[in-house]
């Protein structure tokens, strides 16, 4: 699952998501992260048969986990399928359909936000 983690300052430093990796021998891929000493938030996947006890030990811990379905919501009625944001996207997330309409595929999509930045209609949203 794809989810974003909060981390309020009390809890910067200290190694939850090592020991969740060792504990639960879960996959833990960073995807997008933003952590300073005042605190910060990070969009990770993770997975693994234990994937639900590693979540349930980091809330525990105090780290915030928000599962999250789309990381991005592209806006089909602003949408003008430019195709603008397709050689932008780092990971090839977004395709042009063989009806001319730009795709964005969430399962690939880590997040990065070039597209939204890119979008001249502005119909990307980025979840966080
Ligand atoms: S957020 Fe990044 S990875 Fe996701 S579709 Fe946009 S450019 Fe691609
Ligand atoms: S850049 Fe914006 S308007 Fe153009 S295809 Fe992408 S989402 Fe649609």
């Amino acid at each position: 699952m794809k989810a974003w983690l909060r981390f309020l300052p009390s809890i910067i430093g200290k190694a939850i998501i090592s020991e969740a990796i060792k504990k639960y021998d879960i996959e833990f891929n960073i995807l997008r992260a933003h952590i300073t000493p005042r605190g910060g938030k990070m969009l990770a996947e993770i997975s693994g048969p234990e994937e639900r006890e590693s979540i349930k030990f980091m809330e525990e811990q105090g780290i915030e986990v928000n599962p999250i379905i789309k990381v991005v919501k592209k806006d089909k009625d602003k949408c003008i399928d430019c195709g603008a944001c397709i050689s932008l996207c780092p990971v090839k997330a977004i395709t042009m359909e063989k009806d001319w309409t730009v795709e964005i595929d969430d399962q690939i999509c880590i997040g990065c936000g070039f597209c939204t930045k890119s979008c001249p209609t502005k119909s990307i949203i980025l979840f966080e």
